[in-house]
């Protein structure tokens, strides 16, 4: 076996500059965890972008190699769990937080974040999705366990060009929900349509609603992926007995709010986390992803990079330029 591999790190050059650059790494430079993975394919999420521009919420240490995706091929495993040459998915955890992450051709990660990869899914395919995917799964899943069905009307999407927005269209638009996208890129419109979105809402257009106390009930439920004000402005303007689920923020991380939709409108703001999901949850949210919420196009449904277009790419995601999903090549 190969005791160097390729990687992407992330440099600090000065007190706040940083900088993404494709080097050798030697495989007794990884930390000593229990499963060796080779990694086939990752992907790029908004979390990867804020860690390889130096975000210290996200990576405290530099140089460090950020993904929070990766699906690969056992090499080795101390635990015994699992068998040389098992296709297998670590999503979240710490995964290129503070642990090297999927951005390189091997990571070394404990036995407790690694799934085997469900059949009926291929590694390609685990990464379109991505932490992206899975996200957006249980977005939706929270929704249909709040009631929400196809006959209560529009659901909106935000940041609907991005990685958790393209995938939470397809997966409600594949259950037979009307989709009503939000973004900030209404070239993206015909993208968006084939995705599924019945509608396409500029984004600025909620901008006015954010000052008001209540808004027109002008969605049955919401996927939300920027938080700030525009979370508030979904749950003020849902239906009587709307839910909103929440998982992102890529807008902002406040938000002012008032009690009334919640005691006037009978309205849910539900909360989403992918990264800490116990493994039990995450397997049966990526046997979902492999089974009946499957979607259709998938294959086709992300840009295929190599590591080497990486840094561009997420520079271009956290200036809020990216469109769709990334995937990421490796070997
Ligand atoms: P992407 O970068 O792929 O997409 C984000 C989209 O949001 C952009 O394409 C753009 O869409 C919109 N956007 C970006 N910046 C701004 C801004 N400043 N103001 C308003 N809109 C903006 O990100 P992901 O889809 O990977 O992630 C979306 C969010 O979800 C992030 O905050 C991420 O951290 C979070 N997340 C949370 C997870 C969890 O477990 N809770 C897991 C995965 C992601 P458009 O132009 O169409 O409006």
């Amino acid at each position: 076996m190969t005791e160097t591999f390729t990687a992407l790190q992330a440099y600090e050059t000065n007190e706040k500059n940083f900088e993404q650059r494709i080097v050798q790494r030697e495989l007794s430079e990884l930390p000593k965890h229990e499963v060796l993975i080779k990694v086939e394919y990752s992907s790029l999420n908004f979390k990867d972008a804020l860690s390889a521009n130096g975000n210290k919420g996200v990576t405290k240490d530099f140089p460090h190699t950020p993904g929070i995706d990766a699906a690969g091929v056992v090499v080795s495993d101390s635990s015994e769990q699992f068998q040389v040459g098992d296709s297998v998915i670590v999503t979240g955890y710490d995964l290129g937080m503070n642990t090297p992450g999927g951005l390189a051709e091997y990571i070394s990660v404990p036995a407790a974040w690694v799934i085997a990869t469900p059949s009926g899914l291929s590694s390609r395919e685990a990464m379109i999705y991505g932490t992206a995917g899975l996200t957006a799964a249980l977005c939706v899943n929270k929704l249909l366990m709040a009631g929400a069905k196809p006959e209560d009307g529009d659901v909106a999407v935000t940041g609907a060009t991005g990685g958790v927005g393209t995938m939470a269209i397809a997966m409600l638009s594949k259950l037979g929900f009307k989709v009503a996208a939000v973004t900030g890129k209404l070239e993206a419109n015909e993208t968006l349509t084939s995705l599924g979105a019945s509608k396409v809402i500029d984004r600025n257009s909620l901008d006015e609603l954010a000052a008001k106390p209540m808004a027109k009930p002008q969605w049955a439920h919401a996927v939300d992926t920027l938080g700030g004000d525009y979370l508030f402005t979904l749950v003020k303007s849902l239906h009587y007995g709307g839910s909103v689920a929440a998982c992102g923020l890529a807008s902002a991380a406040n938000f002012k709010a008032n009690v009334y939709p919640f005691i006037i409108r009978n309205v849910n703001l539900l909360g989403v986390d992918s990264v800490e999901l116990p493994l039990k949850e995450k397997n049966k949210v990526w046997d979902l992803l492999a089974g009946d919420l499957k979607l259709p196009n998938l294959g086709s449904m992300a840009e295929e990079i190599t590591l080497g277009q990486a840094p561009q790419l997420l520079n271009q995601i956290i200036n809020g330029h990216a469109l769709g999903r990334y995937l990421v090549k490796l070997g």
